[in-house]
């Protein structure tokens, strides 16, 4: 079982709205600092241990500022995302640049930047080195094929288009090492949204086991394995989240087995975690506007898939707060939904929820990764503002809302008017 506690009550709530009108997203940093905290500890065994947090599932640089003082570096996959570390001021090994069908300027940003380089495959290492030129420490992406059993987001490993296989990864470490690459980290990611721990344990211990053939066949040492992201988070209230802890003290049982008893230790253990960091500690609040009664009862909001596109795309689970009506015994099957011209535009479907009135305040929780991180324009919908709960109670805006003026500046009306038809 997950608590669905919210970080504020009704008032603090309305007096945040006071300032902010609805809809926008709001994100706990005193969760946020937590959980990074917890997730730090429970890999206090491993010296050099670090997390990078998977900046596209809330690339705000508010957040990556907190969560760079907590010691995590930067998962980036793009140019904007190189560029965002740039500005936060991170640099070299802060930095993890795991993209796929990575185009030049990219990998020059990167090298630019001394971030950590993980190919994707393994004709990347010449077109790295004509582009950007190798660095000194370079990393792969490996993908397990049918050695390990998919999950549900992610599929499987042999359907995924990532990474490289077994047989790419030994010759990938020769050519490497053969122009002259010093340093090595290997890298894989199978899940999403993974909420067993053993689903991790097995992943450490794939990889633990290829680096100590790599390292038999070939000679080199590895320096680190990345665990990738995938940590999934308890959306429902009746799931449970993983246990870092547990996680952490058998993926440790392995590094001893597999990694010390090898010879092979030092190795230093990443994550690149997105939504475990950030998505509890995210809501978006919005208010009722319109009730409807038609062959089903809808409660209509004043934010849209837009905001918030899991349930749409994915058909997820995101729990719904009626703010001031939790205890509330009568309840009644709605609906939730926005104002896209899309039937698919709803929050939930048939959830018995309090009963409703327009001007309700409706929190969606567990927004905080891939929720205003996914928004798009569609129907000429904006994206909303982005607050932060600071640890005193203080209210941020760490991100305005977007104006139609946005919506517009890249059409040249000036143009249009000298545009005939
Ligand atoms: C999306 C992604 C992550 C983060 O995944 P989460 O499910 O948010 O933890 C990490 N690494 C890569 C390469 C990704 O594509």
């Amino acid at each position: 079982m997950t608590n669905k506690n919210l970080p504020f009550g009704k008032e603090k709530l309305e007096a945040i709205i006071s300032q902010h009108p609805t809809p926008f997203h709001i994100y706990d940093e005193k969760g946020i600092r937590a959980y990074a905290r917890r997730f730090n500890n429970a890999f206090d065994w491993n010296e050099g241990f670090k997390e990078y947090y998977a900046i596209k599932a809330a690339p705000n640089p508010y957040l990556m500022k907190i969560m760079k003082q907590e010691r995590f570096g930067i998962d980036c996959s793009s140019m904007a995302e190189l560029e965002m570390a740039d500005r936060l001021g991170m640099r070299g090994e802060e930095i993890m640049f795991t993209s796929n069908d990575t185009p030049d300027y990219e990998y020059l940003k990167a090298r630019e930047l001394g971030a950590i380089i993980n190919l994707d495959d393994i004709s990347h290492i010449e077109y790295l080195e004509k582009t950007a030129g190798l660095p000194e420490l370079l990393c792969f992406r490996y993908n397990p094929g049918n050695l390990k059993a998919g999950n549900l987001i992610i599929g499987h490993p042999e359907e995924a288009k990532y990474g490289l296989t077994r047989e790419q990864m030994f010759e990938a470490y020769r050519i490497a090492r053969s122009k002259g690459v010093k340093r090595f980290g290997i890298h894989t990611m199978v899940a999403s949204n993974e909420l067993d721990p053993e689903y991790f344990v097995e992943t450490a211990e794939i990889l633990f086991t290829l680096i100590a053939e790599i390292s038999g066949e070939l000679g080199i040492h590895i320096e680190f394995a990345n665990l990738g992201g995938g940590i999934g988070i308890p959306y429902r209230p009746e799931q449970k989240e993983v246990d870092l802890e547990y996680m952490s003290r058998r993926i440790r049982e392995k590094y001893d087995e597999i990694i010390t008893g090898n010879g092979l230790a030092p190795l230093r253990i990443y994550f690149e975690s997105g939504r475990a960091i950030t998505g509890p500690y995210g809501f978006l609040v919005s208010k009722v506007l319109h009730l409807k009664d038609t062959y089903k009862r809808f409660a209509g909001l004043d934010a849209c898939m837009v905001n918030l596109m899991r349930p749409a795309m994915y058909g997820a689970y995101h729990h719904i707060t009626v703010v001031g009506k939790e205890n509330g015994t009568t309840t009644q099957k709605y609906d939730v939904t926005g104002s896209l011209c899309e039937n698919n535009d709803k929050f939930a479907i048939d959830r018995e929820l309090p009963v409703m009135e327009p001007g309700d305040i409706v929190v969606i929780h567990d927004a905080g990764a891939h929720g205003h991180a996914m928004g798009f324009n569609y129907n000429g919908k904006l994206k909303s503002a982005e607050l932060l709960l600071r640890e005193d109670g203080e209210v941020v805006q760490i991100r305005r809302a977007e104006t139609v003026e946005d919506y517009f500046a890249t059409l040249d009306f000036e143009g249009l008017k000298q545009f005939a038809v």
